[in-house]
């Protein structure tokens, strides 16, 4: 099972205890970043392009539940939004 990513219009919620702010999320990305080598040799990541990246699994920082989230609309968001055909 794959989790759908929170989106402008959308964040998760905890369907066991309502928490919305705290997770641990486990996912898988590939990516393409730019590193800069400082005169010493030390590496910084100054740009990071996102290739593809899957949600793998969603922890509940409060009562541990393991992928129980759902998509739910942010603060101000209208309630119908269709475009990813999360929420009705
Ligand atoms: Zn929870």
């Amino acid at each position: 099972m794959s989790i759908a990513a929170p989106t402008a219009d959308t964040r998760w919620r905890c369907t066991l205890c309502g928490n919305l702010t705290r997770f641990d999320v486990t996912r898988s990305a590939r990516v393409v970043e730019y590193l800069h080598f400082d005169l010493s040799g030390e590496s910084k990541v100054e740009e990071t392009e996102v290739l593809s990246e899957t949600i793998e699994r969603v922890r509940c920082r409060w009562c541990n539940a393991v992928d129980q989230v759902e998509l739910v609309p942010r603060p101000g968001a209208e309630e119908d939004v269709t475009e990813d055909g999360q929420k009705a």
